[in-house]
């Protein structure tokens, strides 16, 4: 029987070990992957650290997910042999609960998550979903491409919510940031990067990226804003942005986890402000957002990791070690 390598997760708040097993049969519907690359996102520090509940486990983290077709389910029509397909965050959604039929299956009441609640793509196969995988472009770089996959797509959602104001704050200017930057600029706004107060190269790598102004979430912009999103993990910012956005602006929180908010007047809030938080993704953002970046000309900045470089991936991600988003590269 064929093998594959994985980096499992046995237990969280431990370390992922080195597990060579055989590699799976796709069942009805599923498509088996060889995988050329796969993105490190900060939900994957969330599900090692046990800060998300209930994780399949062992489990196998990963969700930015880019490989080629290697066998085919019964019944999957969809995608050939060779084809290249990524994998995202919502594995699967249920289509008949209330959410998946009103157009909200990332709201779905009984999902799979890739990488959290079946295994992902921290490994050289795995198994998707025929349904909630994508056809991905042939010429480009697949590390490059990979974290298009949840930076990308949970990224392009939030960035839809905040609205179409021209002034747009990004906190937490890891990889969704300097992905939608990109996206921003590319759409005639003017982008406003705040990062930790010393973090000087962040900020210098938001200018390099267009940004029109970068600092410390401490500060104020020189001019309040449209809009702002949040991406890092961090309850604090959530009346740090109230207070930097004008009247009617809107606050959006990107992440799937955060430090507690602190309490705050309402005077913040006050003047019609919105915040309000992004869950997940539906197929149609993916569609929306994979034909978009293309255009943009996004220019990605990866650093790659051997697959069994994981644990040191997610600590470099955990301490800020570098700029835009980590890529297992099996
Ligand atoms: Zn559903
Ligand atoms: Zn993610």
């Amino acid at each position: 029987m064929p093998k594959m390598r994985a980096m499992v997760l046995d237990r969280p708040k431990t370390p992922l070990v080195l597990r060579e097993q055989p590699v799976p049969q796709p069942a009805a519907g599923q498509i088996l992957i060889a995988i050329e690359a796969c993105g490190v996102c900060r939900t994957d520090l969330h599900v090692v650290d046990g800060e998300l509940p209930n994780p399949k486990l062992p489990i196998v983290p990963g969700h930015e997910i880019v490989g080629r077709v290697a066998a085919l389910g019964p019944g999957v029509r969809n995608f050939a042999l060779g084809t290249r397909v990524g994998v995202p965050w919502l594995g699967e959604a249920c289509g008949v609960c209330p959410y998946c039929r009103s157009g909200r299956e990332n709201l779905c009441d009984a999902p799979v998550f890739t990488g959290y609640t079946r295994d992902g793509g921290y490994a050289t196969y795995t198994l998707a979903n025929a349904r909630f995988s994508f056809a991905l472009p042939e010429n480009r770089d697949a590390a490059e491409t990979a974290p298009l996959l949840c930076a990308g797509l949970i990224g392009w959602r939030s960035y839809r919510m905040a609205g179409q104001g021209e002034a747009l704050g990004l906190y937490g200017f890891g990889a969704a940031a300097h992905i939608l930057a990109q996206v921003a600029i590319w759409q005639g706004r003017r982008v406003f990067a705040f990062t930790r107060s010393s973090d000087t190269a962040s900020q210098d790598f938001a200018r390099s990226l267009g940004a029109v102004w970068a600092g410390g979430s401490d500060e104020m912009p020189p001019e309040k804003l449209d809009a702002a999103i949040i991406f890092a993990p961090v309850g604090a910012l959530v009346p740090a942005a109230l207070a930097v956005v004008k009247k009617g602006g809107r606050v959006v929180c990107g992440g799937i986890h955060m430090s507690d908010i602190p309490s705050f007047p309402y005077r913040l809030l006050w003047e019609e402000r919105e915040l309000l938080s992004v869950a997940n993704l539906t197929r149609r953002d993916a569609y929306e957002f994979l034909t978009i970046a293309p255009r943009a000309g996004i220019k990605m900045q990866v650093t790659r990791f051997p697959l069994d470089q994981a644990n040191a991936a997610l600590d470099d991600l955990r301490q800020g070690r570098f700029e835009g988003a980590a890529v297992l590269v099996p």
